[in-house]
């Protein structure tokens, strides 16, 4: 597969399953690059927003004077006017608005008013078209670090701030790839300094990471074998490309294109990966929306085949009788048929109220379920406002099993 360079957020997808990493990076199709602009539709989520917005008037707020290269006074006054810019420019709703004040509140208090010197702000290494290379491995990688300073004893802290629900443990940070490598490129552009990297949470704490020489060259090896690994896999033919069936699926925006996501979700295994809801909302709200773009894919895959099979399996010139076929495992009918409704208000009508109070809905099935109680001049008032209307229905069932299934 084509890995132009590194990042955490790369290698993870990679790590997760090489079918997504082959579907995002690589977009072999259509289905892939609508599915990615669903997906990033998805992460731009109000909460993602207002994320952004907390994080980019933290930068502004410690953006070195270009002239005299000084960092600004810590002033919350000028925190919240820099927050109330970047709103105006990436609206939020209110609700999340205020959420992000009070979380800006609340890391001032904590630990805003400590003057810091900062050498950069949103400090890039490496470009898509050209790379930041790890020395002695060459491994290209690319990333942003949100705040680069410096303290009194000249030790370089790399900062990067997070305003998720979720904390991050000391264990966590310590195995960070995402640290890792802002330590590797640090490591070398202050080869004589102190460097440490730490995950500014804005609804928590900070958790600080510092990692030896000797462990960091350990990673660099084990970054290379994993580009390595990833830049092996044979990505010619998508439908070779590895799929790890995982947590990670859940999330995955891939779901509606994925064989293997697909096989699960019609056998009934799918929902072995979800046993259980999480308590996190925005992450609950991001499966709801992966569930709808889902939906939407597979509706119009759904529309496709049965259009193929009136038009290329059958024809509407073809006697009724005719539109039948079988394959190996199913065999298909388009056939006609009377569908009845009911009309919901005339139905209202004519049950009484407290029948009509236990109905749980009006289809069909509910009415024809209160029929047997009712008088029966009221039944078969209610039987004579039914409609009946002729229609071609395609019926599908499977050979093995016998069972009915309308398609
Ligand atoms: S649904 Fe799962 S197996 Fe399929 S591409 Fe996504 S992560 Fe991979």
């Amino acid at each position: 597969m084509l890995v132009p360079y590194l990042s955490a957020s790369r290698l993870k997808t990679a790590q997760d399953c090489y079918l997504k990493y082959h579907y995002h990076y690589e977009q072999p199709n259509a289905d892939a690059q609508a599915l990615k602009e669903i997906g990033n539709h998805r992460d731009n989520s109000q909460a993602g927003r207002m994320g952004n917005n907390v994080h980019d008037a933290l930068e502004e707020w410690r953006r070195p004077d270009p002239e005299t290269g000084k960092t600004p006074k810590p002033s919350f006054g000028r925190l919240m006017t820099l927050y109330k810019e970047i709103n105006a420019k990436r609206e939020v709703d209110f609700n999340f608005y205020e959420d992000g004040k009070r979380m800006l509140k609340r890391w001032f208090d904590r630990r805003g008013r400590d003057p810091v010197r900062a050498l950069h702000v949103e400090m890039q290494f490496g470009r898509h078209d050209a790379p930041y290379m790890l020395s002695r491995t060459g491994t290209p990688v690319l990333g942003f670090i949100d705040l680069v300073i410096e303290h009194r004893d000249g030790t370089i802290e790399c900062i990067d701030y997070k305003t998720q629900r979720l904390d991050i443990t000391q264990a966590e940070a310590d195995n960070s790839i995402q640290a890792a490598i802002y330590l590797c490129v640090a490591r070398e552009l202050w080869p004589d300094r102190p460097i440490q990297f730490t995950f500014d949470l804005q609804r928590h704490g900070t958790v600080t990471t510092v990692w030896t020489d000797e462990r960091l060259e350990d990673f660099k090896d084990w970054l290379h074998s994993q580009y390595e690994n990833i830049m092996a896999v044979d990505s010619t033919d998508t439908t070779k490309v590895p799929a790890t069936i995982g947590k990670g699926c859940q999330w995955c925006a891939y779901t509606p294109i994925c064989p293997k996501a697909q096989d699960m979700m019609q056998n009934g295994a799918w929902d072995m990966l979800t046993p259980t809801l999480g308590a996190d909302l925005n992450d609950l709200l991001n499966e709801l929306a992966t569930i709808k773009a889902s939906k939407q894919m597979l509706d119009k895959r759904k529309k496709a085949i049965d259009a193929h099979i009136k038009e290329e399996v059958f024809d509407r010139s073809m006697k009724v009788e005719d539109c039948k076929t079988e394959t190996e495992n199913w065999s298909v009918e388009w056939r006609e048929q009377t569908r009845r409704s009911y009309i919901p208000t005339e139905v209202q009508k004519l049950v009484p109220p407290t029948v009509f109070g236990t109905m749980v809905s009006l289809s069909n099935a509910a009415v024809d379920r209160v029929l047997p109680i009712l008088p029966d001049d009221v039944a078969e008032a209610i039987k004579r406002t039914q409609i009946s209307k002729p229609q071609r229905m395609l019926i599908v069932k499977p050979k093995e099993s016998g069972d009915d299934g309308e398609n």
